[in-house]
């Protein structure tokens, strides 16, 4: 479809966005990832970041330079690789200093790490708290961490659509309490909470907080440090475009480190490691939260998508992520609201990440229609779609494209329908 078919408002709003796309200081980041097909809008970016158009030229060059031709030299080089990638994430992406992040395996296993570190330094107490909107993965390790242990977790119902209400934490919260566990940008409805706030609050308790970023990282920006953060995880497929299974980051607010013991004790944890004894003894660093030879390939797809958040900075990421979303909302309460979609999101652009999530009873079936029309969305059985307007590489051309699309398959099904 192009855009001259566009008629009516949604023309004039096409007109508007094309001057936006003129303005936008973040366009030029855009032709540094793989173009989709042509006419294809890529609007998933919350399932899978796309590919940046530069990471199979450096991942060859690292296969046939460094591991075809350099071996030996090359492996003492990339035994700190986890470490100075965690400290690329730590500056560019989560406000934390050198020395408190490291990359390794993959999200649910660094989760799995640090909730039973955190567990084991608050001995004695018998609760884990977290939402039923924390991502699946997340409430499984925590079900088990708390089984292994004999404790129990405290699941908090939330706002299927606007997410957690700190009330319903502050009555959870007792001196019982040794971990809190939360997403601070829920995969479902995108609600956003106040990291500040709940560090503090879970705090008071003496409890340990323990964020799960990957659907914030790279995409809002956030401040472990100046929050006093204790504890966070985060997937590196999504907004830091690392790839398919790309290895997660775990942080560890530097005063915590040598007091907590993770359970996966392995050569890369050890204070001596190419010492080779035979007891495993920790380093007192970040170091000791990892366990084995990190995947240098993975690690070096993932260097590329961090350098370009870094290169967009986080602030600017921001503020035409807000925009985006203010455009995207405006349209879809014009046009879709009278086809029967209503918000599955938060309201307020300032209290979400960058997707938005919308409700239609005929979910499951508009999906396949939606992607016939070349639009990328993710659905959520039975009635959610979800709509990532990712700012290093959306368009505001693409909203407005998007949502006639929408709109127009959704009024086809509807009159074909019933
Ligand atoms: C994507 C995602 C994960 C991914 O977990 P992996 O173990 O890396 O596959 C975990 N938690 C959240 C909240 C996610 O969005």
């Amino acid at each position: 479809m192009t855009d001259s078919q566009l008629t009516g408002t949604i023309a004039a709003a096409a007109e508007k966005a094309r001057a936006r796309d003129a303005e936008d200081v973040l366009a030029h980041l855009r032709d540094r990832f793989v173009p989709a097909p042509p006419g294809t809008i890529y609007l998933n970016g919350s399932s899978l970041g796309r590919l940046p158009a530069a990471t199979s030229g450096r991942l060859a060059r690292m296969v046939e330079e460094e591991w075809g031709s350099n071996l030996a030299e090359a492996r003492t080089q990339w035994l700190d690789l986890g470490e100075r990638i965690g400290d690329s994430i730590a500056r560019h992406a989560l406000g934390a200093g050198s020395g408190e992040v490291v990359v390794g395996e993959c999200t649910s296993v660094q989760l799995y790490k640090l909730a039973v570190a955190a567990v084991r330094a608050r001995p004695g107490r018998g609760t884990i708290i977290t939402s039923d909107d924390n991502f699946p993965t997340d409430r499984y390790i925590l079900d088990g961490v708390a089984a292994d242990h004999g404790m129990n977790v405290v699941t908090l119902s939330t706002h299927a659509d606007t997410g957690l209400d700190l009330d319903a934490l502050r009555a959870a919260l007792d001196e019982n309490v040794a971990l809190v566990s939360l997403s601070l940008v829920s995969y479902r409805s995108s609600a956003l909470l106040d990291m500040a706030e709940v560090n503090q609050l879970v705090h008071d308790v003496g409890a340990l907080v323990l964020w799960d970023l990957s659907h914030a990282v790279g995409a809002v920006p956030i401040e472990l440090e100046a929050t006093e953060t204790d504890l966070a995880v985060g997937s590196g497929y999504k907004h830091l475009y690392g790839g398919p299974g790309a290895p997660a980051f775990l942080y560890v607010r530097r005063g915590l480190q040598d007091r907590l013991r993770q359970p996966v004790q392995g050569w890369f944890g050890h204070r001596q490691q190419l010492a080779m004894l035979p007891a495993y003894d920790p380093d007192p660093t970040v170091r000791r939260f990892q366990t084995g030879f990190p995947p240098v390939l993975s690690l070096t797809a993932l260097a590329e998508g961090v350098g370009l958040v870094g290169e967009a900075g986080m602030d600017a990421v921001r503020a035409k992520g807000l925009a985006l979303a203010e455009l995207l909302q405006d349209l879809v309460a014009e046009h879709l609201f009278p086809v029967g979609y209503t918000l599955a999101s938060p309201p307020d652009a300032r209290r979400r990440g960058v997707h938005l999530t919308l409700r239609h009873p005929e979910a499951s079936r508009l999906h396949p229609l939606i992607s016939r029309a070349d639009l990328a969305i993710d659905h959520m059985p039975p009635d959610l779609l979800r709509l990532s307007t990712t700012p290093l590489n959306t368009r505001f051309t693409d909203v407005v494209e998007a949502v006639d699309r929408i709109r127009v398959v959704t009024g086809e099904l509807l009159v074909g329908g019933v």
